[in-house]
């Protein structure tokens, strides 16, 4: 069974408007909308971000949701796309205690569209994360407040946890695939792409203690390139979200 999403993020938490809105004036929503709305687990009264057909994006407030329907009034049309048009996934090998949180709450503000966290030979697990406090009942959460701050129009998608194998099955049909691998490389960051211009990619980050050359390995075998970020050794957390930038700079819509 393949492994779903926890936190309702995607396309389906889009709250599609049916045609392009007047300013100011109420708009009733599709049942497609109240699902979204639902993803967010919105409240009346509460502005989040909505698209139009052609995906303007409008700040609005939801004025209504009952059973009977829903519906919103946009008051202010977003100068540009909110969502990239570059699909970045990042597997994230565990991180020690809260750090994770602050992965998931930059890596969304920074338009990453889905989050795995992975278990890998030299990281944390689940396990000995949750017994010494459990938190990662919290990771929905902290994804849904950075998507609001931020003015996401979409949710990012959290996955449950992966093994090492899970994650590279999973990032199989992207068409770049990076590995942050701080060993001997032969690959720069931007040498990664070249003049590819790829619409989706995947990152892998490992964790604390890094990768195990088996990993490396079975990484490479299935398209991951190694490259480097530099001299220095990164903490996991800071390569994730250094990468995320650079590939929202070269590639996506951070100019
Ligand atoms: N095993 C290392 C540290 C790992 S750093 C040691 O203790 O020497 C944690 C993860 O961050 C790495 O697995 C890699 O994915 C990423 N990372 C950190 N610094 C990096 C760099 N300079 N280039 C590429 N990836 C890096």
């Amino acid at each position: 069974m393949p492994l779903s999403c926890v936190n309702n993020g995607g396309p389906a938490s889009l709250i599609r408007l049916e045609r392009v809105p007047q300013l100011e004036v109420e708009a009733p929503l599709s049942q497609a909308a109240q699902f979204a709305l639902a993803c967010w687990q919105a409240r009346p009264g509460e502005v989040l971000t909505v698209v139009d057909p052609d995906m303007t994006a409008y700040r609005a407030r939801i004025t209504s949701i009952d059973p009977a329907g829903a519906a919103c009034t946009p008051f202010q049309r977003l100068p540009g796309a909110v969502e990239s048009p570059l699909r970045i996934e990042v597997y994230q090998s565990l991180p020690d205690r809260e750090r994770f949180e602050l992965v998931l709450q930059k890596l969304t503000e920074l338009g990453v569209v889905r989050m795995v966290p992975l278990e890998s030979s030299h990281s944390a697990t689940l396990e000995e994360r949750d017994a010494r406090q459990k938190k990662s009942h919290r990771w929905p959460e902290v994804v849904s407040k950075a998507s609001r701050q931020c003015r996401r129009a979409m949710l990012p998608e959290l996955m449950p946890v992966h093994s090492f194998a899970e994650a590279l099955d999973r990032a199989a049909p992207t068409e770049l695939k990076l590995m942050l691998y701080e060993g001997h490389v032969l690959w720069s960051f931007t040498e990664g792409f070249g003049s590819f211009r790829p619409q989706s990619v995947a990152l892998l980050v490992g964790p604390e203690g890094g990768f195990s050359p088996a990993e490396v390995e079975q990484a490479q075998a299935t398209g991951f390139m190694p490259v480097s970020l530099g001299p220095r050794i990164l903490r996991t957390e800071t390569a994730a979200i250094v990468a995320a930038a650079l590939l929202q700079s070269y590639l996506g819509d951070m100019r």
